[in-house]
């Protein structure tokens, strides 16, 4: 029963991802889904496995952990993206666990993952995010930071920077900043965009979109407590 209800919901994200694509001449196979299995219970995550789901995202290290760590080594094909703010006494262990992390936004995050991966002999990719609507309490690289930030993270700290990550504003129309994003990411000849959720994936997609994030869609309501 749950099984069938999380294929079904993937395949039909899946759906509207290719309707939203078409009118707009994208290939949909370049646009990844991530599905976004934070707060979730662990038999909807087993079950979106079941599914033949492999690329999923985490917004906190110490949860992931607890949902992937074990799994890793039965999922060998298992893509793992941490979306949420990472602090550096946490980037060993993000390290370790993730394979792209999307949230990097300081030089001195951008230090520590370097090191850290020389020390453990892994290569993740990373998206740089960007503070599009410069709203105080979130994170992210504020825009006239990003393109000095950008070669901080290539060229002195060798960082495999892939695309731009953004969340924007609750209280503004989500389209704007993806526009912006997408500006963003073409001025640096950057190729990948992680923006759109539940809500607005569709709107990200005619954008440049190559990875939307989705959890409630999926999943269902977050029922875990915040840890
Ligand atoms: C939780 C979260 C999502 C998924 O949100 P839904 O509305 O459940 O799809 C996407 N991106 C980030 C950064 C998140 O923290």
């Amino acid at each position: 029963m749950l099984d069938q209800l999380i294929t079904q919901n993937i395949s039909e994200i899946h759906d509207r991802i290719q309707q939203a694509a078409e009118p707009f001449g994208r290939d949909p196979a370049e646009i990844h889904l991530v599905s976004v299995s934070k707060k979730q219970p662990d038999e909807r995550i087993q079950a979106a496995l079941d599914a033949g789901h492999r690329l999923f995202g985490e917004n906190m290290v110490q949860e992931a952990q607890t949902h992937w760590a074990e799994r890793r080594a039965k999922y060998d094909d298992l893509v793992l993206h941490l979306i949420g703010p990472l602090q550096t006494n946490k980037v060993k262990d993000a390290v370790a666990l993730f394979d792209c992390i999307e949230t990097l936004d300081r030089p001195k995050l951008a230090d520590k993952l370097a090191t850290e991966m020389a020390k453990q002999g892994r290569q993740l990719s990373f998206f740089i995010q960007v503070n599009t609507g410069e709203e105080e309490q979130k994170a992210g690289v504020l825009p006239r930071d990003l393109e000095e930030f950008f070669d901080y993270c290539v060229n002195t700290c060798g960082l495999d920077v892939r695309g731009l990550m953004c969340i924007p504003p609750v209280n503004e129309p989500s389209a704007l900043h993806f526009a912006f994003l997408q500006k963003l990411a073409i001025g640096l000849g950057l190729r990948d965009l992680s923006m759109g959720m539940s809500g607005d994936f569709e709107k990200a997609v005619p954008l440049g979109a190559t990875y939307v994030r989705v959890g409630t869609a999926i999943f269902g309501d977050r029922v875990l407590p915040v840890r």
